[in-house]
């Protein structure tokens, strides 16, 4: 379980997000919808510390924390429970694929090399890259690098994945298999929190839907609340968008 409350972060005198309070329930699914610069990566980034918000609380599990008086020691308890995937996939570019799933398990989580190996190649089999574990990611598709992506997330084991538009950059041949690989690990133990723009797999995967403008959750629902019982008109305007 993920919770915030009024978090706030600013760059310098832009109020990127503004008093967000929200929860996600284990192995839950949220995601986020809102236009280009409206805080969303922002918050999916404040989330694990990569960007600290300014103020507010974080609950994760059974750990809450105030932002101004969260320690190193805190902030790596957090970053041990949450683990992002990239749109540009992040990948190591001198590592192999299974070098690249073992790296956080053996560096952030202390695991032996040999548990981590195995670790490593179960998750790499779960996402279709079982014949592909001593590649390295400049001999692999997007689609390719973007499952070894998920796989490093699946083998830490977080309480709680980020998704930031995990198919926005591949073709858009690429984008279902993607999308169906996430739709098959969502729902289980691990909670997510999604950024997308793919409107359909939104409705179809998530339970809760927030629509974030300028920084403020400006509707929340479930997708049948948010796309056909839409309250806000700056809500309805961007779902057109898509449509
Ligand atoms: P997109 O859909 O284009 O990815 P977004 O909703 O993810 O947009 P953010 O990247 O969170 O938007 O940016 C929100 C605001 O914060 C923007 O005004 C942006 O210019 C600003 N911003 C983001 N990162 C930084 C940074 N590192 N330094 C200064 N300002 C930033
Ligand atoms: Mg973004």
């Amino acid at each position: 379980m993920l919770t915030l409350k009024n978090w706030n972060k600013s760059y310098k005198e832009n109020h990127v997000l503004k008093d967000i309070d929200l929860t996600v329930g284990t192995g839950d699914v949220l995601t986020i919808i809102g236009s280009s610069g409206s805080g969303k990566s922002t918050l999916l980034r404040s989330i694990n510390f990569l960007e600290p918000a300014d103020s507010g609380t974080i609950q994760i599990g059974a750990l809450t924390r105030d932002v101004q008086t969260t320690t190193k020691a805190d902030i790596l308890a957090i970053r041990r429970q949450t683990a992002m995937v990239f749109q540009n996939y992040a990948l190591f570019s001198k590592k192999t694929v299974k070098e690249n799933v073992m790296e956080a398990l053996v560096a952030v989580k202390k695991m032996p090399v040999k548990k981590a190996k195995v670790l490593a190649e179960e998750q790499l089999e779960r996402v279709g890259m079982a014949d592909r574990m001593d590649f390295y990611p400049n001999k692999l598709s997007g689609g390719q690098q973007q499952r070894v992506g998920i796989a490093r997330v699946l083998a830490i084991q977080p309480e709680v994945i980020l998704f930031d538009e995990p198919t926005s950059a591949l073709d858009p041949e690429l984008v279902a298999g993607i999308l169906e690989l996430i739709k098959g690990i969502a729902h289980q133990q691990t909670t997510m929190i999604m950024v997308t723009h793919e409107m359909k797999f939104a409705k179809e995967v998530s339970d809760q839907i927030i629509f974030l403008d300028q920084g403020r959750i400006l509707e929340q629902g479930t997708p049948e609340e948010l796309f056909f019982h839409t309250k806000e008109e700056r809500t309805k305007q961007f779902i057109q968008g898509f449509q």
